[in-house]
């Protein structure tokens, strides 16, 4: 597979890739693979105003009719999964089967919102008043702004969008400045899928703005974009929902994590060793519920850790297309720096590394590969603390199961959570109101990867939204409480006079 005959299969034309300004590069050697047109903040006003528009008819069509869209995304989607799947490789390093499974992603959320597009139901309400009756109604929001990071370049917008374009709400997609290719690719297959459901499909249904984080302030500080879906940094979390809320608009914030597992003296160290290594190395340590600390009863200590460097030791790291490969680049060199500085202070702070520093320095001078590092801590010092993005495993030991859920629960972040434990006592703590506090809790599997049926997101810096599955639906809605009087009487809620 070459770059070109990738960026080929999806689509793409020479002028298209070279007729800009943005220059795109992949991780796996570094070279410059497309140099993209970028929107202005004025051509960014005027796609706002397109998906506006889009809205007052999409708005009018029938939910399971716009269901019909979203399958129809699906079997797209499906047919083009191997080419898209390749470009995820290609632009952000994740290896081939991660790209292939977050194309899947995407598939299986189009069937969830197919169905969810019959399912929009409200309430009926028991009403105080003779003659009357009550409901509660959901009804389209309005264009959906969503910004995307680099390391998930395509799953996070498909949640948001089967759903908001089910709940009847244009989408407007800003993706990372990094990962532009794949949301140009996905807006391609998305115009097949329009193109074959038909007029119904207004112009500016879905579009992809090109270029920084000034498109993603735009789309946060605009009237005409009454929800924003922000995936991405706590510090951009922050910023964006800040300017939302100067507007009172609606946000829905997938943020930073820094994720924990406890191993309990009963685990099962054979199935818990494969779940961490996974959670820790796979897609480099680069994703929001990568396994980031593991908190391991001092009894087991000494069995498990030895097996988990000897693990690692053997690592196969190299160029993300190829089979066999288990753990691809980091994005960009700085991302090698920020993991060489945190190591650095762990090892100040009392640490003792295994692993780390950069590998395949010869062979790819321009890309970012390194060995992942396992780093014993005496504390939860403030770098474990913190989420570096880069495949850092810390490990620290506990005596008593309240002191191990401290240890999990002391950090600024809340996405998600393990436990590996076969006391039915101890499990059941841990996804009890006094256990983990995060939105994802997992019993005898790792933190990292998700199904769409369950919502997803997490709580304190995180940011609280939640996506995909369960009744997230309703995060892209407006509720209405209507209430009808069929009788002749005019009687007035809590048993008010007001005769005239
Ligand atoms: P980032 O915050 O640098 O960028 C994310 C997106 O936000 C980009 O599109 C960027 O252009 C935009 N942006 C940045 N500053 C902005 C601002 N002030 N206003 C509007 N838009 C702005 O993040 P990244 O480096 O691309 O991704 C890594 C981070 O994302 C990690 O912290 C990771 O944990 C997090 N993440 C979270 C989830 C989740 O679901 N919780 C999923 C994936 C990634």
């Amino acid at each position: 597979m070459t770059y070109d005959s990738i960026l080929r299969a999806c689509g793409f034309s020479e002028t298209e890739l070279t007729r800009g300004t943005l220059s795109v590069t992949t991780p796996i050697d570094g070279s410059e693979i497309a140099r993209l047109h970028q929107h202005s903040p004025a051509e960014a006003e005027t796609m706002i105003a397109r998906a506006h528009d889009a809205f007052l008819r999409w708005r009018e069509v029938p939910p399971p009719r716009r269901g019909e869209l979203v399958r129809l995304l699906g079997e797209e989607l499906r047919a083009a999964k191997d080419d898209l799947g390749a470009l995820v490789t290609l632009e952000c390093g994740k290896i081939l089967q991660e790209g292939l499974g977050e194309v899947q992603e995407m598939i299986d959320i189009c069937d969830f919102a197919l169905g969810q597009s019959r399912q929009l139901h409200g309430l009926t309400i028991a009403s105080e008043r003779p003659g009357h009756s009550m409901r509660e109604t959901w009804h389209p929001m309005g264009v959906t702004g969503v910004i995307t990071a680099f390391n998930f370049p395509v799953a996070p917008w498909s949640w948001n969008a089967a759903l908001a374009l089910v709940c009847g709400n244009p989408v407007l997609w800003k993706p990372s400045e990094k990962a532009p290719l794949t949301a140009l690719a996905v807006q391609k297959i998305c115009e097949r899928a329009m193109a074959r459901f038909g007029a119904d499909a207004p112009e500016g249904l879905t579009q992809v703005m090109v270029g920084g984080r000034e498109l993603g302030e735009t789309l946060a500080s605009s009237r005409n974009v009454p929800i924003v879906s922000a995936t991405g940094s706590v510090p951009m979390g922050r910023a964006v929902s800040s300017t939302v809320a100067q507007r009172l608009g609606r946000c829905i914030l997938e943020l930073g994590g820094n994720n924990g597992a406890i191993v309990a003296p009963s685990a099962d160290l054979e199935l818990a060793l494969r779940a961490i290594v996974f959670a820790a190395v796979g897609t480099a340590g680069q994703r929001c519920t990568t396994l980031r600390r593991l908190v391991v009863h001092e009894s087991i200590y000494d069995q498990l850790l030895p097996r988990l460097v000897k693990a690692y030791e053997s690592l196969p790291i190299g160029d993300p297309l190829e089979d066999g490969v288990l753990v691809g680049p980091l994005i960009e060199q700085s991302a090698v720096a920020a993991m060489d500085r945190a190591l650095e202070q762990a090892r100040a702070d009392g640490g003792i590394i295994h692993g780390g520093g950069r590998v395949h320095t010869n062979a790819y001078p321009n890309a970012a590969y390194v060995q992942p590092a396992i780093v014993e801590m005496p504390d939860q010092t403030e770098i474990v603390r913190e989420e570096t993005f880069a495949p850092i495993l810390y490990t620290m030991k506990y005596q008593r199961f309240e002191d191990a859920i401290a240890l999990h629960n002391g950090v600024p972040q809340g996405l998600s959570s393990s436990i590996f434990s076969t006391d039915v006592r101890e499990t059941e703590a841990f996804l009890s109101a006094t256990g983990s506090d995060c939105g994802i809790a997992n019993v005898n599997i790792g933190p990292s990867g998700a199904e769409i049926g369950g919502a997803f997101g997490g709580e304190k810096d995180t940011g609280g939204g939640r996506e995909s599955g369960s009744d997230a639906w309703k995060g892209y809605m407006r509720r209405q409480t209507g209430t009808v009087n069929y009788s002749q009487e005019l009687p007035l809620a809590q048993g008010i006079k007001f005769e005239i």
